[in-house]
């Protein structure tokens, strides 16, 4: 049994859809179990929608959402059955009308409660997967649809939500693996999910990832595949710098390092599940189908090359705590964490000296608060529009003159901090945004000018 899960962009359209089937259909032989995205970029108007709703532009969602109904309808229809047309018509037709009362509860209550969220952006998933499974029939094969919220159970933490595992695996156990082993192509949403007493979770901007890993490992499967639209982990952010070489094999702890800062190829979590089952995880592009895409795997991967790839998070933000009450004193770095927690608040990035600590943040949504409680024991200054440049791979800790030749090749470029990540395997500094660019395509040309070819395709 194999796990595959095709992104927004391979099943943005009739077209996209018919080559997931093919491809699938060519692959029926290893029983896979299919999980896909919303279609193309169904979450993010969803979301646009529903802001619009609940700050009372009723008019512009409701022209939005017929505009987003009548995309669904017109890429589903031919690859859909006519006598399955009826069914699958009518079930787009009731869950736009069902979205529709629901936002003007929003535009009553007036906010945007993360329940709601959840409920909402969920509409994607649970549309894409019933067009898929109805595609897969279209195309001659056994599609079958199985809803995910039934299969996958988290905490209550919407819109951010963790799975249980031992209830999923279980779930997945009894519902799903018997359904693949009898050579049905199952077809799940992914991102989806719900609490035990059936409220409708996410599992997070981009978590149909995680959602194939879970799936993965509670059946058990081999292998867990991430289709996309590029060719596997490149050495770079291709929206950052394009003609980035990819990295054939990578290990998982270096993948999910690269995925934490800012490779949106892999969603971070999706290591997780994966490392726990020993199961490979195969990045590949549903466009390039014959490439043989990016493997990662539990050991570590041998390379002459000191950096596997370059990560990048643009639009951080730097916050500087300053205290003289901070020379030799201890328990100053615990109050300072403590506040970031209190306000759940992740720090990517930290560095001391013996009176002031900065830290890097990209969830600003709290900033104002963190700012106010930190000037209660410090002085406070915040820098905005900054990039984190992360330089990932296992070799880093390694290998003698790394930061000299980091600093000698940003030397036309102000680095405001610099820190050696404690996993030993990243190496990450921070730039203002202005300078991201020329800084990417510095240390790109620094550290993939000569390749080891059993690692990064020339
Ligand atoms: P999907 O919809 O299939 O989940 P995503 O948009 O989430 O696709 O992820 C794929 C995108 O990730 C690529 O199109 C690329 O722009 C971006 N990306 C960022 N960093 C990298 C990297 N190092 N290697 C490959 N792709 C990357
Ligand atoms: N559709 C969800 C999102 O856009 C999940 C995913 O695509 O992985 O975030
Ligand atoms: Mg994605």
């Amino acid at each position: 049994m194999i796990v595959m899960k095709f992104g927004g962009t391979s099943v943005e359209s009739a077209a996209a859809i018919e080559r997931v089937a093919g491809i699938v259909k060519s692959r029926l032989k290893r029983q896979p179990v299919v999980v896909v995205s919303a279609m193309g970029k169904t979450t993010n108007l969803l979301l646009t929608i529903a802001e619009k709703a609940y700050t009372g532009d009723r008019d512009e969602a409701a022209r939005l959402l017929e505009e987003l109904a009548s995309y669904t309808l017109q890429e589903a229809r031919p690859v859909c059955d006519e006598a399955d047309w009826a069914e699958v018509s009518g079930f787009i037709e009731a869950h736009f009308q069902e979205l529709s009362a629901f936002l003007d509860e929003l535009v009553g209550i007036g906010e945007f409660p993360p329940q709601y969220v959840d409920l909402i952006s969920s509409y994607g998933e649970r549309l894409s997967s019933r067009i898929v499974a109805a595609a897969f029939r279209h195309f001659g094969m056994d599609g079958v649809h199985v809803d995910s919220r039934e299969v996958i159970v988290t905490d209550r933490r919407h819109t951010q939500a963790a799975p249980l595992y031992s209830r999923t695996y279980a779930k997945l156990e009894e519902r799903v693996r018997p359904l693949a082993e009898a050579g049905r192509a199952v077809v799940m949403g992914g991102f989806i999910a719900s609490t035990q007493d059936g409220f409708t979770t996410t599992l997070g901007r981009g978590g149909s990832d995680f959602s194939a890993s879970i799936v993965g490992a509670g059946i058990g499967a081999e292998e867990i595949q991430i289709w996309t639209d590029v060719d596997g982990m490149l050495t770079c952010d291709p929206r950052i710098l394009p003609g980035g070489h990819r990295v054939k094999i990578i290990s998982f702890g270096e993948a999910a390092e690269l995925a934490y800062f800012g490779a949106k190829v892999l969603h971070p979590a999706t290591v997780v599940p994966a490392v726990e089952k020993d199961i490979p995880v195969l990045i590949l592009n549903s466009r390039n189908p014959e490439n043989e895409g990016t493997r990662i795997v539990a050991e570590s991967v041998p390379c002459a090359n000191a950096v596997k790839s370059i990560a990048c998070k643009r639009n951080i933000v730097v916050v500087n705590v300053q205290s003289l009450r901070m020379l030799m004193a201890h328990g100053f770095l615990k109050r300072i964490f403590d506040v970031f927690d209190r306000f759940q608040t992740p720090v990517d990035m930290v560095s001391t000296s013996e009176v002031s600590v900065s830290l890097t943040i990209d969830n600003t949504a709290h900033l104002d608060e963190i700012c106010a409680e930190l000037r209660k024991i410090a002085e406070v200054s915040v820098d905005s529009s900054q990039s984190l440049i992360c330089l990932v791979g296992d070799n880093i800790r390694e290998t003698p003159g790394l930061a000299a030749r980091v600093f000698g090749s940003l030397r036309a470029i102000n680095v405001r901090m610099i820190t050696q990540g404690a996993s030993l395997l990243n190496l990450s500094v921070v730039v203002m945004d202005a300078d991201l660019k020329a800084a990417v395509e510095a240390l790109h040309a620094e550290f993939f000018t000569t390749l080891d070819e059993k690692v990064f395709e020339a």
